[in-house]
């Protein structure tokens, strides 16, 4: 098969090109002329590479009302998005054994229409295990009431220390302690002047600090601030010492305290959303920042009116970004890097985030001269609502590709459950690393 375009997203700009399609896979890329008459064409839209979500709660097996395998991945693939990886912070199971990771492994091959992956979630006592088991990420939290996966202390040292320090060990930041004194302090403050800036950042210092002192490898989720920003680039490895990485949400970038009133108790979200002067100063940082994911955490409207945190946003976040670039506020190779590429590199997967000669096949093809509104009809989460509904937004994403299976056309997913493929990562894509075969040596001891 043959796609060719105007504007293919190659080698970081877009530029006329054919691409051929063989086994699920780029065959080549060619000029824009090259078999003309067979290719697709896709004119003047835009052909660039599928979006990774790295940051994602599908809630099976806890919560299947809330969200499954299928319903999210399907709003993955309407957004333009081909792979996501799942967090493990669920109470019945967490992700933190080998029994909890293989039932959600065998419930998304049943079940997920995009290809899937896993952090394995850190606990008090199971540093022996993810010692042993290395998996590819890991994710832990420094935010005493936000999740049951906890880690201060002796334990967070523990996993800083024996899980490969080349891996992403992925950080909740925010600062519990002071985050407690804060909501003795100011009786009757609203949630976002509790978990304030302050008390995000004293979490992100932290944890900078603890990368520098074990030389490790870490993964910053969903900073809010340009202060956040600087701070874990601080840690930025240095002499092939292992690089952190920083996430972003859409939540923190589109939508601030200001829209709070039209939101009410829906507008809760953890880390929560900052000031309209914060959002702008993280605009201007983005450069710094190697992703974005969505934190798609979907909850009913009703236990959302109940105060439970989190908005469902696999499905807006490559859309948002897009219309940031048709309005002229993002460039593409931005928006490409902070949810394509950079997600691929940050968490080493294999084929994926670029198109480039044999990688998957996963496209996205983008119709920058139509807009469309965001109406619940077209979301597929089972979350029921979402903070964006009504809003206006340039550009349409028209079709996506998954290994080169044509896998959404005309706002209707075209594949089956069982569809989605475990995500292959590997050690050695874009990573500055440190001697493996030492950190090999130093784990049989
Ligand atoms: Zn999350």
């Amino acid at each position: 098969m043959f796609i060719r375009s105007k504007r293919v997203f190659i080698d970081g700009k877009l530029r006329p090109a054919c691409i051929s399609i063989h086994s699920g896979r780029i065959g080549g890329i060619h000029s824009y002329t090259f078999m003309a008459d067979s290719a697709l064409d896709a004119g003047d839209w835009f052909v660039l590479p599928a979006a990774i979500d790295a940051h994602v709660h599908m809630r099976e097996p806890e919560a299947p009302q809330k969200e499954d395998f299928t319903t999210g991945s399907m709003a993955a693939l309407m957004g333009g998005v081909t792979s996501f990886l799942d967090m493990p912070c669920y109470r019945s199971p967490p992700t933190t054994t080998v029994g909890a990771l293989t039932q959600k492994e065998r419930l998304a091959s049943a079940k997920s229409v995009a290809d899937f992956g896993f952090h394995f979630g850190a606990t008090a006592d199971n540093d022996e295990l993810v010692r042993r088991l290395q998996p590819p990420s890991v994710k832990a939290f420094l935010s005493e009431t936000k999740s049951p996966l906890t880690l201060v202390g002796p334990a967070l040292e523990r996993h800083f220390s024996s899980y490969d320090a080349c891996k992403p060990l992925c950080v909740h930041c925010e600062d519990a302690v002071l985050a407690e004194s804060r909501a003795l302090k100011l009786k009757n403050k609203t949630h976002e002047e509790i978990n304030s800036i302050e008390v995000a950042l004293s979490a992100v210092k932290k944890v900078a600090a603890m990368a520098k002192k074990y030389q490790r490898r870490v993964h910053f989720c969903h900073l809010t601030s340009a202060a956040e920003v600087n701070a874990a680039k601080s840690a930025v490895g240095r002499n092939g010492l292992p690089p952190v990485s920083v996430e972003v949400s859409p939540h923190h970038l589109f939508l601030s305290i200001d829209d709070l009133p039209r939101l009410g108790q829906t507008g809760q979200v953890n880390p929560p959303l900052r000031t309209r002067s914060e959002v702008a100063k993280l605009w201007k940082v983005l450069k710094k920042v190697d992703i974005i994911a969505s934190d798609h955490a979907p909850h009913l409207p009703d236990e959302k009116k109940a105060g439970a945190p989190g908005f469902p946003g696999v499905q807006t976040m490559f859309p948002l970004l897009l219309h940031a670039v048709v309005g002229g506020k993002l460039k593409i190779e931005e928006a490409v890097r902070l949810a394509c590429s950079g997600p691929a590199d940050a968490f080493t997967l294999h084929r994926k985030g670029r198109i480039a000669v044999g990688n998957d096949a996963d496209l996205v093809i983008f119709n920058p001269a139509e807009s469309w509104t965001v109406t619940l009809a077209d979301l597929r989460s089972k979350a029921g609502w979402s903070p964006y509904e009504g809003w206006r937004l340039r550009g349409k994403i028209l079709g996506v590709f998954l290994r080169g299976e044509q896998v959404v056309w005309d706002n209707d997913v075209l594949v089956k459950p069982g569809f989605g493929k475990p995500l292959q990562r590997t050690d050695s894509i874009g990573q500055t690393r440190l001697d493996l075969r030492r950190h090999a040596k130093e784990r049989q001891i």
